[in-house]
């Protein structure tokens, strides 16, 4: 059909560059929509033929299995989901904008709040999905409300009242999200500039960034650092195939260039095992899994 056509539906379309560890196989179809209307023909096409919907992001949190992807993969990184707009104190931005521009804007912009996301290599809609955070911060303290489309192709606008946010997660799982509205205050640039340099020093020294990975691997658990419990179960650089723990920070896995994904699923089930064993405890992963 002719409409389809147009949409640039791709079929069996690589995936693995599109994450930041550099895994996967191919989306059995894939589209980056143009606008809301190709964004809705996209979710009715996928819903007539039973076809699943996933958002992908910048893929930073992302583990996508080589044997790829059963259904519709849909990326918003077209100008309409990357615009950004001031509006008095606060920013609206489309989902697909990445975080580091969200942040130029509001240094350039003079407005502060942002700053301790520096260095989160993810977009704002994969940031509101997962709460991204750092440093005792996360996304839910900044936002004010979060524009979303559904499955069936209804589109609301919910107060931040309306969400649940909690450690890294959100109650969104449903939604595409589409833009979100963030409260920011009026700063100057220099207290800013200050700020983003010192976020991004303090993670160079804690986060092991050279090689491809996927950021944590699991969610702390109360009160307890999941890289220290995987540490002290002496992992720090165990290697299976071509992935490994990073030696620098237990809780990264890396890839060293050809990593399957079977692989890291291999070492994410030693970590369990082994953290489990010596101190009865169930990490719960954090990164999302795509098979
Ligand atoms: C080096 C490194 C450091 C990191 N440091 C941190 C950190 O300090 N704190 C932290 O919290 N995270 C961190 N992360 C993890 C990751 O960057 C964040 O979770 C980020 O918010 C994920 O955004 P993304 O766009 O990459 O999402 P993706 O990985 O693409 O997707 C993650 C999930 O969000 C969903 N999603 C994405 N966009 C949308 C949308 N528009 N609508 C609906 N669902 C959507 C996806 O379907 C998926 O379920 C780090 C990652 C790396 C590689």
């Amino acid at each position: 059909m002719n409409w389809q056509k147009n949409l640039k539906i791709k079929n069996n379309h690589p995936l693995k560059d599109k994450t930041t560890i550099r895994i996967g196989g191919t989306a059995r179809f894939f589209c980056e929509p143009r606008d809301l209307k190709e964004l809705k023909m996209l979710i009715f096409w996928a819903k007539k033929g039973n076809i699943p919907v996933f958002v992908l992001g910048a893929g930073s949190n992302l583990l996508i299995s080589d044997r790829g992807v059963k259904g519709l993969v849909l990326r918003l990184s077209s100008a309409f989901f990357t615009s950004i707009e001031l509006k008095g104190n606060s920013v609206e931005a489309g989902s697909g904008v990445k975080l580091a521009k969200l942040i130029r804007f509001s240094l350039d912009n003079s407005l502060t709040g942002l700053e301790f996301l520096s260095g989160i290599p993810g977009t704002l809609g994969g940031g509101i999905m997962m709460n991204a955070g750092c440093w005792g911060r996360d996304i839910a303290g900044i936002i004010s409300q979060v524009k979303v489309i559904d499955l069936n192709g209804h589109i609301k606008t919910l107060k931040r009242e309306e969400i649940s946010f909690d450690y890294r997660k959100s109650n969104l799982g449903r939604y595409i999200i589409l833009k979100a509205r963030m409260r920011l205050k009026k700063s100057v640039k220099g207290f800013i500039e200050n700020n983003i340099r010192d976020y991004l020093l303090k993670r160079r020294h804690s986060q092991d960034l050279t090689f491809c990975n996927a950021g944590c691997i699991f969610k702390n658990p109360k009160l307890e650092s999941a890289g220290k419990l995987i540490e002290l179960c002496k992992l720090k650089g165990k290697r299976i195939g071509e992935a490994f723990i990073s030696p620098k920070h237990a809780n990264f896995i890396l890839n060293n260039g050809n990593a399957k994904s079977e692989d890291v699923l291999k070492l994410i089930n030693l970590m369990k095992k082994r953290v489990k064993n010596k101190f009865n405890i169930a990490l719960e992963p954090e990164i999302k899994l795509w098979r």
